[in-house]
């Protein structure tokens, strides 16, 4: 038996772990990778139990009765499969043009099979109907990076960097639930006199540890950002060298954050100003770090949030230097890499713009094509799926790697919307909520059955190793999208070989912002992962980016003057309280893969609202009660968690089960398209009151 060298399936921290196959089981150990150095989640530790789980997909399903989506799902042969699909691609682009067929895709997906599907759909459906689940995950924080930077990688600097920070602010981020291993840094800085400060509306596991939690009121994370500006400002704070020599627009800030002073900044979030005094004193004494997550992101107002953050950390003077900096914690598997290959509407591989001429010749001369047949920037994810029905939508729609059903938000419509499709196909491991609408449901390989590569939270391009072959009728997501090109017509520019897409990617980023041309799948494995940008095969990788420019136009880092405003919905009489959503411990996303692992649904076996003691004992509701939370989208019933650790006007629910997403609030954000995730207005009462 040979052990393989892999990485998790699941979160951005990608942990290495070693398998060894074995009969009847998969053996699981934590590997001494640099990002987790022998630790591994509860998650990690019980992955092996996706690969032999009873409820796996093992042959395509196809409706009995074709186009009638009330008659059951049966099993089929592939070909019978590809028939039903490529007859509807056809038939809707016959009808109705090509832009009619499109495709969804995944954070979790490898950067071969993100890469994959993003030429698939403009190579062989010739459509510009293409978005994925990361629109939902950290766009926003991704274009204010983008738009501060000139570049957009999650952290700018290695993970390790965070147990040499003096100070660390996480604003909504909460490692110690979302990625444990990660926290090993955190807590060797502590132990070294580091201190931590949390930004969050409950006291979460990480915030359990900080010396200091702020409790702002959700939706005002931009105020807050500015009212630490103003008092640095104030309180000379200010890294004057900084901003004069590698920064632009500093006067524009510095005026708009004037008027956050701090007794206005305290009404508006609920946050004491010896708090907001204290936290800029402690990131004055640095190195310090300014970390966010979801928490900042998942708002109208999103991209202007995480900018608020990015104009303090410029202010202070903190990126580009050793332990220090801004950065933002990515959540997804390959959130990264998968927004960085393609499969996003406005983009091509090497993070470059769809819209950008010499982009288009350039990927259009790697695929062998005419630029000029490479289809324009389409409608972002939640733009794609409210557009299904009405005049010009997606009328045939592939989904891989994600369950829109319970991760977008306002559930009603997004079902609404997926019913009216003329065909939808899902590919995925297991028969998600999403693949119970579907007309064809594919079984795909999963992360221990092929290869790849994967781009974590820091930049590092890490490799996947198959340990075993997948089941005898199951194939990968890069077999089907070679194959469905080659019934469409297009085989030629298609390989279901991994390596061969990579090196294929490689030249397709050259010369790009996020450039793989110098990173193979020996340096992967020789180097324990090579961070991008590395341009050529002498490059070492660039772990830390900003030492010395931005890869702007003028080298200088951009301040970009942000205010705050509302949330596009706030409580009122009829809806007074404010839902927020995140995540628990021992689910992942959705909950399609982990609410299927016995230890992991043992120790949390359901949703539960948590729910501050004072607004509980007003309307009745003890710890244990089921309640009823309502929003103008939709209801849900989750069991109450009193807790005096969350604000007492605010209401928290996981989103890896159904039921949070139906009350979610789909205002989207202006120049990310990030839906409000983390703010909604909701009115709650014991279930069965009246
Ligand atoms: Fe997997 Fe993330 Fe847990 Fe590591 S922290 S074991 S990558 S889920």
């Amino acid at each position: 038996m040979t052990a393989t060298q892999t990485h998790c399936p699941y979160c951005a921290l990608q942990c290495g772990m070693t398998l060894t196959p074995g009969i009847p089981r998969v053996r699981l150990e934590p590997a001494d990778f640099p990002v987790n150095r022998g630790g591994l989640c509860a998650k990690g530790f019980t992955a092996a139990d996706l690969l032999d789980h009873p409820d796996r997909l093992l042959t395509p399903l196809v409706r009995k009765e074709p186009g009638n989506r009330e008659s059951p799902l049966r099993e089929a042969s592939w070909e019978e499969a590809y028939d039903r699909i490529v007859t509807a691609i056809r038939d809707s682009r016959d009808r109705y043009g090509n832009d009619s067929v499109g495709a969804f895709g995944g954070g979790g997906l490898t950067n071969e099979k993100a890469y994959a599907l993003g030429k698939f759909v403009r190579v062989a459906l010739r459509s510009s109907a293409i978005d994925y689940n990361g629109r939902f995950c950290m766009s926003s924080a991704a274009t204010a990076a983008n738009r501060a930077f000139g570049i957009d990688r999650g952290l700018p600097f290695p993970l390790e960097d965070l147990a040499g920070a003096r100070t660390v602010l996480l604003v909504g981020a909460n490692p110690a639930d979302a990625m444990p291993p990660s926290m090993q840094y955190l807590d060797a800085g502590r132990a070294n006199g580091a201190k931590h400060i949390v930004v969050d509306p409950r006291r979460t596991n990480t915030a359990n540890g900080a010396h200091l939690h702020l409790q702002p009121l959700p939706g005002t994370d931009l105020a807050l950002a500015n009212g630490l500006l103003h008092i640095a400002v104030r309180a000379g704070h200010l890294d004057e060298s900084f901003i004069a020599s590698r920064t632009e627009n500093f006067a524009a800030v510095r005026a708009a954050v004037n008027s956050y002073w701090p007794e206005r900044v305290e009404r508006m979030t609920g946050v004491p100003e010896a708090q907001l005094r204290e936290t800029v004193r402690l990131l004055a004494d640095g190195p310090s770090m300014i970390l966010t997550a979801r928490g900042t992101e998942q708002h109208s107002n999103g991209t202007n949030t995480a900018q608020a953050w990015i104009n303090l950390a410029l202010a202070l003077g903190l990126v580009g230097k050793p332990f220090s900096g801004y950065g933002t914690i990515t959540g997804q598997g390959n959130g990264q890499g998968g927004r960085e290959h393609g499969q996003k509407a406005d983009q091509l591989p090497g993070y470059r713009r769809l819209d950008d001429p010499a982009a288009r010749a350039h990927v259009a001369a790697v695929w062998g094509v005419d630029p000029a047949e490479l289809p324009q920037p389409g409608r972002s994810a939640y733009e794609m799926i409210s557009a299904i029905g009405e005049e010009g939508g997606v009328r045939v729609l592939l989904v891989l790697a994600s369950n829109l059903v319970v991760s977008a938000p306002h559930t009603a419509n997004v079902v609404d919307r997926l019913r009216a499709l003329d065909f939808l196909v899902v590919s995925d491991i297991f028969r998600s909520e999403t693949a119970e609408l579907a007309d064809v449901v594919l079984p795909t390989a999963q992360w221990a059955e092929e290869e790849g590569t994967m781009t974590n939270l820091e930049g590092r391009v890490i490799r996947r190793t198959r340990a075993l072959p997948p089941p005898p009728m199951v194939k990968t997501d890069l077999t089907v999208l070679t194959d469905l090109a080659g019934l469409l017509g297009r085989g030629e520019f298609f390989t279901d070989q991994p390596r061969a897409v990579f090196e294929e990617l490689r030249r397709a980023s050259a010369g790009g912002v996020a450039d793989y041309a110098g990173i193979s799948y020996e340096r992967i494995e020789s180097e324990d992962g090579v961070f991008w940008p590395c341009p050529s095969e002498d490059h070492p990788g660039t772990p830390r980016l900003f030492t010395e420019s931005f890869p702007t136009a003028s080298g200088r880092a951009r301040f970009i003057r942000v205010d705050h405003r509302d949330p596009a919905e706030v409580p009122d009489q009829a809806f007074p309280y404010v839902l927020t959503t995140g995540r628990n411990m021992q689910q992942y996303q959705s909950g399609n893969q982990t609410r299927r692992v016995k230890a992991l649904t043992v120790a949390l076996p359901e949703a539960r609202a948590e729910i501050h003691p004072d607004l509980a004992r007003r309307h009745g509701i003890a710890d244990g009660d089921l309640v009823e939370l309502r929003s103008r989208r939709g209801a849900a019933t989750l069991r109450a968690r009193l807790s005096d650790g969350i604000r007492p006007d605010t209401v928290f629910a996981p989103f890896h089960w159904p039921g949070a997403n139906a009350l979610t609030d789909p205002a989207l954000d202006p120049h990310s398209k990030m839906p409000a995730f983390k703010v909604c207005a909701v009115a709650i009462a014991r279930a069965g009151t009246p």
